[in-house]
């Protein structure tokens, strides 16, 4: 892929009307320069200026299934025909058959679905339904988390995404979760970091008080704050002491599940359950907003008589439902979850290792299915980051200059703080795969100049 920096002559209408009326989500108006885009098709997207990307974030995560898929796009056209909306108090041929396919795809004994627009809005309501479950109020989080920007759910992240908007909601206490890079337990290895952790959430649990704590609330496999893959063994040790304290465990899958990591959710890759499950993006690769909450029959059971006391207007909408209907169907009938596991390690998990032993900036690799993660540092040896902790400005100029040598080649990479995600979509093919890595591989060359060894 090459690209030409263009220079813009007339800003579009496009432009114009964003500068003039958007406010965009997490940003400053004045500063944004928004990259238009124009159109979409497989794993690129095309801007104004004529540029073609090669999606390497699939956006926010989220479109698994790549741009603008033929069978995604007319689901949705047929449905517009028959049923663009319905109240979600009737029943509907495209939102029960969503429902019944995320049924058969979630882990067993999860088979009913509470369908929201999006994955905070099912986080908030995943809260509510295990706090109205087990009449407790307290919710237990990760630090280094991102559960969404709704008051409860930034409330419940644990990343500097949540300062803004604090004090936030009460009745949220945090612990520390495993991160064998840079253990906040002082571990020589997984095996230890993984006991470590697990005895560290038993301690809380203790001194939040195990009769307080409703739900513990965690992402299988971290995502936004860092593609953190937890040590075997972890997240069965938080079901045990879920199971052992009678607290609602909560797995948000907003980001990992649909196949992202290689299976259809990232705790089937340990064959751990848990009470609820929270999604979205993935579920129809956000061709239309849909999110929701699978829960198990205990918690099913609660509402079976007991009205649940929440849901929004366009909950389970069936524009939405049709796109899922036939996202999931794609999902099998290409076979797309075994593919993104192959690609992880088979093609990205060789390439990056051989980027860790190449270049000087690449402290740490790590990742599942087609979700991974390079950590950029100044020096391998005392593992300093390129940039520090939650960096702005100035202090964050080395991972921007970074990107851009990525946006060079023609690749949209996915930059949080010192860390390239690699996301691209399940589709991608091997080869185009490969060159997105001999990009990013050349970008890391202009990061090397920035390490002191
Ligand atoms: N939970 C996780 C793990 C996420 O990664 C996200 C978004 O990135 C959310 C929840 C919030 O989802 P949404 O932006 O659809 O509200």
């Amino acid at each position: 892929e090459s690209t030409v920096d263009v220079e813009r002559a007339v800003p579009s209408q496009a432009r114009r009307d964003d500068r003039r009326h958007i406010l965009h989500s997490w940003s400053s108006h004045a500063k944004l320069e928004p990259t238009v885009v124009v159109g979409a098709q497989g794993v690129h997207f095309v801007d104004e200026e004529g540029r073609r990307w090669l999606d390497f974030s699939s956006q926010l995560v989220n479109v698994n299934v790549g741009h603008q898929h033929p069978r995604l796009v007319e689901a949705i056209r047929a449905q517009a025909d028959k049923l663009c909306t319905i109240a979600p108090y009737h029943a509907n041929e495209a939102t029960s058959e969503a429902a019944r396919l995320i049924a058969e795809v979630a882990p067993d004994g999860l088979d009913r679905v509470f369908f929201t627009n999006g994955g905070a809005e099912a986080v908030e309501n995943a809260i509510r339904m295990a706090r109205l479950h087990t009449g407790r109020h307290k919710i237990l989080t990760a630090y280094r988390s991102y559960h969404g920007a709704t008051a409860g759910a930034i409330a419940a992240s644990g990343d500097p995404r949540r300062w803004p908007s604090e004090p936030g909601a009460p009745g949220i206490a945090r612990f520390w979760g495993p991160y064998p890079y840079r253990s906040s337990f002082h571990a020589a290895n997984e095996r230890e970091e993984c006991e470590r952790a697990l005895a560290h959430l038993a301690d809380t649990i203790m001194v939040e008080g195990p009769k307080t704590i409703a739900a513990i609330l965690i992402e299988s496999v971290v995502g936004a704050n860092g593609v953190l893959v937890p040590p075997d063994g972890y997240l069965r040790g938080v079901r045990e002491l879920c199971d052992a304290h009678g607290i609602v465990m909560i797995a948000d899958e907003v980001m990992v599940g649909f196949g992202r990591c290689g299976e259809w959710f990232a705790v089937d890759h340990w064959n751990v359950v848990p009470d609820l499950i929270t999604f979205a993006k993935g579920v129809n690769s956000g061709y239309v907003p849909l999110g929701g909450v699978i829960m198990n029959e205990a918690i099913s059971a609660t509402f079976a008589e007991r009205a649940y006391p929440g849901g929004l207007t366009y909950a389970g909408h069936p524009l939405a439902c049709a796109a899922a209907v036939a996202c999931i169907g794609i999902y099998r009938d290409e076979d797309l979850v075994t593919h993104a596991r192959r690609l992880g390690k088979e093609v990205i998990a060789p390439a990056l290792l051989a980027m860790l032993e190449r270049h000087p900036s690449v402290g740490d690799v790590r990742g599942l299915g087609a979700f991974w993660a390079i950590e950029l540092v100044r020096d391998t040896t005392t593992r300093e980051p390129m940039v520090p902790f939650n960096a702005a400005g100035a202090d964050n100029a080395p991972m921007i200059e970074f990107a851009n040598a990525c946006k060079q080649y023609g690749l949209w990479p996915f930059v949080a703080s010192n860390r390239l995600h690699l996301a691209p979509p399940l589709v991608i093919d091997e080869a185009t795969l490969r060159d997105g890595l001999a990009i990013i591989d050349e970008a890391l060359s202009v990061a090397d100049r920035h390490c002191s060894s």
